[in-house]
């Protein structure tokens, strides 16, 4: 498919860029100085579950492939919840992912393990300075709403906000007042609440890019290095069904099988059973049975015919 593998010349981090990435990471050491309560590991928990649902339904699902549609408010609201990862704009995450799909595990990928390794597909990516920007072209069908691209310059809006509530929440359960916000006891609801699940978060995502392309099966031949892992769709709620995302991407689910467990999925049919969102796109059976892209209209050209003929 491609012609040279010869890798792009990618900068190296600029260290006072990626300072507040740094501190980040550091942030939920804060936990050895306040503790941490049962209620900062419960809001540790429900935040990673919260939010990797919107990363993989939302940044992922709807944002870089549409797989499903929802009205104007909701997209938005959607845009919000994924942002709260403090994983960028909405427009930014889905723009890279669209030219990830476009050029999976070539010289353009920007994050391919196979070209780059481990650790630039991993993170080297996300600090180096040449993927800051979004490229609005790639995410013209969205970037046409003023509310997502206002969200997508101001995307630390959603991640404070959310920083603010987990620290008020922290200070009326562990210190009994909202004035305890501002004592150890909302500051270990904010270290370990809000700023450990996002960095577990960080981890979990990014591990899609980098070993999602090197470990596991594959069952569908895409042409790339994407793989499926049970544990990696177990952590990180369906998207470790990559290899099966790969091959046919506008699915909104990426378990095809009964069996392949993927959480996100299930909670996108929920929403559509009450309305917010629709028109969920499915796996045709020639996708789903073929091995690829060949034996794909071969089974279509089968099943049709057994269709004219009953
Ligand atoms: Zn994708
Ligand atoms: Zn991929």
């Amino acid at each position: 498919m491609e012609t040279t593998l010869t890798p792009e010349v990618r900068r190296k981090p600029i260290l006072k860029q990626e300072i507040a990435f740094l501190i980040i990471h550091l942030l939920p050491l804060g936990a050895l100085w306040t503790g941490a309560t049962l209620f900062d590991w419960m809001v540790c928990i429900f935040l990673y579950i919260f939010r990797m649902f919107w990363i993989t339904g939302g940044y992922h699902r709807y944002f870089a492939h549409k797989s499903y549609s929802t009205s104007r408010w909701f997209q938005f609201v959607i845009a919000f919840m994924a942002q709260t990862s403090a994983q960028k704009g909405a427009l930014w995450w889905a723009a890279h992912h669209r030219h990830h799909h476009r050029h999976s595990d070539t010289p353009a990928d920007p994050h391919s393990m196979k070209i780059y390794g481990f650790w630039y597909s991993h993170v080297g990516w996300i600090v180096g300075p040449d993927f800051k920007e979004t490229d609005y072209k790639v995410i013209g069908d969205y970037a046409k709403y003023p509310e997502l691209v206002w969200l997508n310059k101001h995307y630390l809006v959603p991640p404070v906000t959310l920083a603010v509530i987990v620290t008020a929440l922290g200070g009326l359960v562990n210190g009994g007042s909202l004035m305890a916000m501002f004592t150890t006891a909302g500051f270990s609801s904010l270290f370990v609440g809000f700023f450990l699940s996002t960095v577990i978060l960080y981890h979990g995502t990014f591990s899609i890019n980098s070993i999602m392309h090197k470990f596991g099966n594959q069952r569908y031949e895409t042409g790339d290095e994407s793989r499926n892992s049970v544990w990696l769709a177990l952590l990180t709620m369906g998207e470790g069904w990559h290899n099966n995302h790969h091959y046919y991407e506008v699915a909104s689910r990426q378990g095809f099988f009964w069996w392949e467990i993927d959480i996100t999925w299930y909670i996108l049919k929920m929403f559509s059973w009450i309305g917010l969102i629709w028109d969920l796109k499915g796996v045709p059976k020639h996708v789903k049975y073929s091995r690829n892209k060949a034996h794909a209209k071969e089974l279509k050209k089968e099943y049709d015919q057994v269709l004219k003929s009953a």
